[in-house]
């Protein structure tokens, strides 16, 4: 049985990890600061003698216990979050990656870091492969978490070269599904919210910049299939290529909930990237993983969980 360690295991992504984990039957740590995510993701683990949780800021060495992998999740990911303590959060992506690859190079184990499709910026190619550098704004409101992002990759291969740390790294495209936080501010979040509240939905510019949602699920399995690859470090694009447009979205979700739709334009963010879907080439090849779940049954599942959560 293997022993797992999942940083921001009570996180969106993190807490479904942990139940997909658990359910395989591994033995699953879950460490987590708790700054923006909620322990109620993971409550109903608890019990299980298979699953720990231990409150914890990655910023800080971590706590001895042995492990054999390690899925480095910690990090505030929604706009909104990331930018409340933008020095936190490039902290995080750098001493924060440091101290999980201190553990993991005195430990011997496997370390798979999230990072995300925001490396690419506001991209110039389209879709972006694994291999297109990006158009990151150094100096913007997004760098603390796109720059902190690119210098966790790089913490990632130099250790790989330096000190021969097992890495592995994944760029995870918009993801959405249950446990998604109602406050996040993300788009898929705050649109479910609006239609089942019967509030105009806020679209922020014009509402044609494009973005490509994959549902949770999908997400997993690419993510344990690329922790269980031998020879492939990555990075690789984890996404979903069908692209809507943010109207679209809003036109699908006020479909589902049965809602009359209303729009409430809302200036752009800055830095808001203008379009985003990834090639999925190297990842069908490398990992014979594609997503499966298209939008409208992923809409409808994670919209059947606000309604029951909230
Ligand atoms: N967005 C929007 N209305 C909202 C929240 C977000 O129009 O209530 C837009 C946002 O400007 C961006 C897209 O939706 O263009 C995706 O935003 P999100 O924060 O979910 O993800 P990210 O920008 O990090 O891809």
């Amino acid at each position: 049985m293997k022993k797992i360690l999942v940083t921001g295991g009570a996180g969106f992504i993190g807490s479904n990890l942990c139940e997909q984990l658990v359910n395989a039957g591994s033995s699953v740590i879950a460490l987590d600061n708790l700054f923006c995510a909620d322990k109620k993701n993971i409550e109903h683990l608890l019990s299980n003698k298979k699953f720990s949780f231990v409150l914890h800021d990655i910023n800080d060495p971590l706590p001895k216990m042995k492990v054999d992998e390690i899925y480095n999740l910690a990090c505030p990911a929604s706009p909104i979050w990331y930018q409340k303590d933008p020095v936190m959060t490039l902290r995080t992506n750098t001493l924060g990656v440091i101290n999980v690859l201190e553990f993991a190079k005195k430990n011997k184990c496997r370390v798979l870091q999230a990072s995300t499709s925001e490396v690419y910026g506001d991209p110039e190619e389209h879709p972006q492969r694994e291999s297109y550098r990006g158009n990151v704004n150094t100096l913007g409101p997004r760098a603390c978490y796109d720059e902190g992002k690119r210098s966790a990759e790089t913490l990632m291969m130099d250790y790989h070269r330096e000190y021969g740390v097992d890495v592995k790294i994944i760029r995870i495209f918009n993801t959405y599904g249950p446990k998604m936080a109602e406050n996040d501010g993300r788009v898929v979040s705050n649109f479910i919210m609006q239609a089942l509240k019967g509030r105009p939905i806020t679209i922020y510019g014009t509402g044609e910049q494009t973005r490509s949602f994959q549902y949770i699920d999908d997400l997993i399995l690419g993510m344990t299939k690329m922790m269980e690859t031998e020879n492939f470090l990555g990075p690789v694009n984890i996404g979903n290529p069908v692209e809507y447009t943010i109207t679209q979205l809003a036109e699908e979700i006020a479909k589902i909930t049965g809602s009359k739709i209303k729009i409430e334009l809302k200036t752009l963010p800055v830095d808001d990237p203008q379009k985003r879907r990834p090639d999925i080439t190297l990842a069908k090849e490398k990992l014979d993983w594609a997503p499966k779940v298209p939008l409208t049954e992923g809409l409808t599942k994670t919209i059947q969980y606000f309604k029951t959560n909230y």
